[in-house]
């Protein structure tokens, strides 16, 4: 049955991927299990997009998929997108409040009342600790510095049917830090780059202006404020919609995240930065849309390109 957020080729797409089991269901809606072939998948695109991105990076690290939440209080996404963030919120009391949320746990009642918040949340972007951390490394060399933050596990509050919009996914990102003509480059540069990487594995991308999905009615403006001075931009490949599914973004953040963690140049005047995440699991659903459920069939130029030289395989 196709419920209002699912088309009917999502519907079939979500079916095919859990019938061949490249997806487990959960019994929650955007929360999956994955298959060894489908990780083989992403490990591939991993790859590829890691031996694109080595030239240009100077530094790979690596963060967990919590963060402290007072980082995502003064980045503002709270403003932005209250709607997608992920509290964690732990047990806090004596042992009767134990015993009381135990019970009506058992029989599924509400036990939220014995949850007080923790000093985490969940990441929803896999740049944000990306930020703090090269703030604490004091002012930017000149020419500023380039992260390769890997694959990494990001959480939005959007439980949906389209096997695309997943509630926990990972985004592959680099980000740029460092004077505004640089970083500018830099994401122009990436724009072509991703698209020549994507198109040879047959998928039919292209790049175009994009907005986020940004709360409220002040959401609306903010949207089209970004959209106007062209600060983001998707590639787009075809999925299961009826519209092209965005697989990368690229966002300038211009000086939003310098001015909340006074992130400087050598020059003592404010960096600009700008991030590139590539969705591991879109571009991988994008291929099996493109290329069929059955990895060992598809075209051997693009199973070379994903599978021959990556670890592992
Ligand atoms: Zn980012």
């Amino acid at each position: 049955l196709t419920t209002p957020d699912q088309t009917e080729s999502q519907r079939r797409l979500l079916e095919e991927l859990e019938a061949v089991r490249l997806l487990i269901p959960s019994g929650v809606p955007g929360v999956y299990g994955r298959s060894a072939t489908f990780e083989r998948i992403v490990a591939g695109v991993d790859h590829l997009i890691t031996r694109q991105a080595a030239a240009t990076t100077d530094v790979r690290v690596t963060f967990p998929p919590v963060m402290p939440r007072r980082d995502l209080e003064r980045i503002g996404y709270l403003s932005s997108f209250p709607h997608l963030a992920g509290s964690i919120f732990s047990f806090e009391g004596e042992e009767e409040d134990a015993l009381e949320m135990e019970q009506r746990a058992v029989v599924g009642e509400d036990w939220s009342e014995f949850q007080r918040r923790t000093d985490l949340v969940l990441v929803p972007a896999a740049c944000y600790p990306a930020y703090p951390a090269v703030a604490g490394w004091g002012p930017l060399a000149p020419g500023g510095v380039t992260l390769d933050l890997g694959g990494s596990y990001v959480f939005r509050n959007e439980p949906s049917l389209d096997p695309a919009r997943m509630q926990i996914f990972r985004q592959r990102e680099m980000v740029r830090f460092g004077e505004p003509e640089v970083v500018a480059e830099w994401r122009d540069t990436w724009a072509s780059l991703a698209v020549e990487l994507l198109r040879p594995l047959g998928l039919d991308a292209a790049v175009d202006v994009a907005s986020d999905p940004f709360f409220g009615r002040a959401g609306r403006l903010l949207a089209r404020s970004q959209r106007s001075q062209e600060l983001k931009f998707e590639v787009q490949a075809p999925i299961a919609s009826d519209e092209p599914t965005a697989i990368a973004s690229f966002n300038y953040h211009q000086e939003h995240f310098s001015s909340v963690y006074d992130i400087t140049l050598a020059s003592g005047e404010r960096a600009h930065t700008a991030c590139l995440g590539f969705g591991l699991e879109r571009i991988s659903l994008a291929l099996i849309a493109a290329h069929g459920t059955n990895v060992e069939a598809w075209p051997a130029a693009v199973r070379e390109q994903l599978f021959t030289s990556a670890p592992g395989t």
